[in-house]
This record gives structure tokens, C-alpha cells and sequence, in this order.
């Protein structure tokens, strides 16, 4: 069983040169209607019997659609109930439970949480992890490492694995009939990948989330996840808004789930992941936002501060799907000026937040936070926030 902590840094940071890494998942399989081959795919991990990871609601729709598919290819399989929150006590009651099973596979299905306890709970079972996402929510699928949280559900650590997930199987009818705000949320949170790849290439000091140099290639993905968003965002939303799953939904499955996956780990953050984060300090916003509604606030942020002539093409395509752009729209005030000061201290203390090619102080980021706040107020007042209030009232 494998009990010690991995630091990626450890392998990949030398004083004198630091490498180019790049950090994928060994096979990515997306598709309408994929999930009933699972059985079929993990044929190319020889796995005879698998444990599949998911919450109650889960087991009762794709889990149960991934057990037949094994029981067809004669895997057998132990059903496994995630209950809910990515917890070191709730992975090391999984670990424990699943020590003596003899598993040789482990499968995550659900939301990002989920995927990432099923990759914790793998590491430490040194079994080959199959993530099989049921949002387009987040960029959690592709990478090897898990966002922790206390079991209240505070965001508290990073875990590191030194493996990817052996597949990523992304159903798009799956990912198409959830909420229209989980595909839009996963756009605010890939559209950060491309200004935060840049930021980091642009900045020699810069490092990926292996604190290794960016490659070409992700920074290259980077950009066509952008592109890729503004010009088939709208007419994804509104594929997924009626359950419809054509081409739109599926290139922004892509880029929401494997371009920008692979684009943040592998190009790394910067501002807009540094202020998202630090917007969690604020109870009433993590109680109440997704991740990438965060990461639309923060990527505006991002912008402003740098100065980017995309500020306001960004903010005006983020209203026209629906994502935050104002601090009214995340129940904040300019006026509250100590809730202003808790995001500044918070992202100013993110690692991160460091990764930007420019100096950056507590007033540099205030000012960020209150510019971006007003361009989306102006913005706001001439595009409306007709889809904000629907995606909301969800
Ligand atoms: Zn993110």
C-alpha cells in the first residue's frame, strides 16, 4: 500500500535547469453512449475485477450502466458508495474496506469530488484508476492529483499522484442531460487555461502544477480550449439547455474535461485559479458557487490585472452563458470592504498568484478584483444577465 506523500517538485525542480513536463492520462475516450463499453476498455488494463466508486444517486444511473457492461466482459465488480465529500476520513474508510477485496481497478463515477477521492483511494491501494466523469463541470478528470477537503467540506490540501489515470471515459449524453450550469461552470474554469498557460510560459520563473516548465504543446491546447469556447460556448449551453448532445456539446466537453485538464496541470496556474480559490474564504460564495463560476471572476481578475485587451471579449461571452462578472453576481459588495480584503490576503498567498510575469502586491490585486468588477457592471448593464438569472434559478 502506498502510505507516503508524493511531491512532484521533489522530481522535477533542480537549481540549475528546470525541465519541460508535460502530464496527460493515458487514454481518453469521449463519445455519446461510451459508458456501456467500459467493460470493453479496461480489457487494455487486464483488470478481472474492479470496484466501482460512486455516490447512492450514481449507483442507481451510470454505475449501474458500468456494472453490466463489466458483467458482459466478465469482470466481476464490489459497488463502493462515495459519500460525498473528498476527505482523508472518507478515503481511508474506502481503503480500508477495500484492502482485503482483491481488486485490480478502481472506478470513479461522478462529479469532481468523487473523481478524486476514486484516485486517492487508488494511489493509496496502488491500483490503476478509470475515471468515468458525469459533469463537464471541472477539469478534475484528467489529472494526477486531488483536491482535498476537511470533512466540512473546507478545501485544505492538494494530494499529488505519480500516475494519471489510466482512461478518462466521458459519455456525452451523460454529461449533456445534467444542468446546463455544470457545462457552463466547466467553461469559466477552461477558460482560464490559456491566459494561465501564458502568463506562466511568458514568466521564466513560471511552473506547472509538477513545478516543471509549461511545454509548447500544452500552452498550444491552451489556446484552441479558448478558442474552441468562444466560438461553440453559446451554442453548447443552448444544445444543453433543450438535452440535446451534437458537435458543440462535444467540443466543449472537450475542452472543458481534456484540453483544459491537461492545460492547467501541465501549463499551470496563475491569477485567475489564485483569486477563484481565495473567493472560497467568503462562506457565503463557497457555499453557494461552483468552482468555475469562481474561476470566471478570478480569469477576469486575471485580465485586468495584466491588462489584456480579451477583458472585455471575455466578460461579454461569460454573460452571455451565464457566469458571474460582477461581485453582485457572487451575493458581494465593493462596499464590504473587509470580504475584498479576506480574497486579496488569501490569493496574494497563494503560490500561484506568483506565477504572473509582473511583481504582484496585495494593492495590485485589490485594484484587479475592483476593475474587473466594473467592466463586468458595465458590461452586465448593456448585455443583461438574463442567463445568469436562469442558470441560477436552476
Ligand atoms: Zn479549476
Amino acid at each position: 500500500m502506498n502510505t507516503d506523500i508524493y511531491t512532484p517538485a521533489n522530481v522535477f525542480t533542480d537549481e540549475n535547469s528546470v525541465p519541460r513536463v508535460m502530464i496527460a492520462p493515458q487514454r481518453y475516450i469521449q463519445g455519446k453512449g461510451v459508458i456501456d463499453n467500459v467493460g470493453r476498455y479496461i480489457s487494455l488494463l487486464n483488470s478481472k475485477r474492479a470496484s466501482v466508486l460512486a455516490s447512492s444517486r450514481g449507483h442507481g444511473a451510470e454505475g449501474a450502466r458500468i456494472i453490466h457492461s463489466l458483467n458482459q466482459r466478465n469482470v466481476s465488480s464490489i459497488v463502493t458508495v462515495f459519500d460525498g465529500e473528498c476527505s482523508l476520513e472518507e478515503i481511508n474508510k474506502q481503503v480500508e474496506a477495500l484492502k482485503t477485496e482483491n481488486v485490480d481497478c478502481l472506478i470513479a463515477v461522478g462529479g469532481g469530488k468523487c473523481v478524486d477521492a476514486g484516485k486517492s483511494i487508488a494511489y493509496r491501494l496502488g491500483l490503476p484508476v478509470v475515471v468515468v466523469p458525469t459533469l463537464a463541470s471541472n477539469d478534475a478528470p484528467c489529472s494526477a492529483l486531488s483536491v482535498m477537503y476537511s470533512s466540512e467540506g473546507v478545501q485544505n490540501d492538494v494530494e499529488y499522484f505519480p500516475e494519471s489515470p489510466a482512461l478518462v471515459v466521458v459519455d456525452t449524453g451523460v454529461v449533456a442531460s445534467a444542468s446546463e450550469r455544470f457545462l457552463v461552470a466547466g467553461m469559466g474554469d477552461a477558460m482560464a487555461t490559456w491566459y494561465e498557460a501564458k502568463a506562466c510560459l511568458t514568466n521564466p520563473n513560471g511552473r506547472n502544477c509538477v513545478g516543471a516548465r509549461p511545454t509548447l504543446a500544452c500552452t498550444a491546447m491552451g489556446e484552441t480550449c479558448a478558442h474552441t469556447l468562444y466560438d461553440y460556448g453559446e451554442m453548447a449551453s443552448a444544445s444543453v439547455a433543450v438535452g440535446r448532445c451534437d458537435d458543440s456539446v462535444e467540443r466543449v466537453v472537450e475542452a472543458n474535461t481534456l484540453i483544459s485538464g491537461i492545460g492547467f496541470e501541465s501549463g499551470g496556474c496563475a491569477a485567475a485559479h489564485a483569486i477563484a480559490v481565495a473567493y472560497t474564504h467568503i462562506n457565503s460564495v463557497h457555499e453557494n458557487y461552483l468552482h468555475g463560476e469562481m474561476v470566471a471572476m478570478g480569469t477576469l481578475a486575471h485580465l485586468v490585472m495584466e491588462d489584456n485587451k480579451d477583458a472585455t471579449k471575455a466578460a461579454e461571452f461569460f454573460a452571455r452563458v451565464g457566469l458571474p462578472i460582477h461581485l453582485g453576481q457572487l451575493a458581494m459588495s465593493r462596499e464590504r470592504k473587509e470580504d475584498i480584503d479576506i480574497v486579496t490576503d488569501a490569493a496574494m498567498a497563494a503560490g500561484i498568484m506568483h506565477n504572473m510575469p509582473m511583481v504582484v502586491t496585495p494593492d495590485l490585486i485589490r485594484a484587479s478584483i475592483l476593475g474587473a468588477h466594473e467592466l463586468g457592471e458595465a458590461v452586465a448593464s448593456d448585455i443583461g444577465d438574463e442567463a445568469f438569472c436562469r442558470l441560477q434559478a436552476e
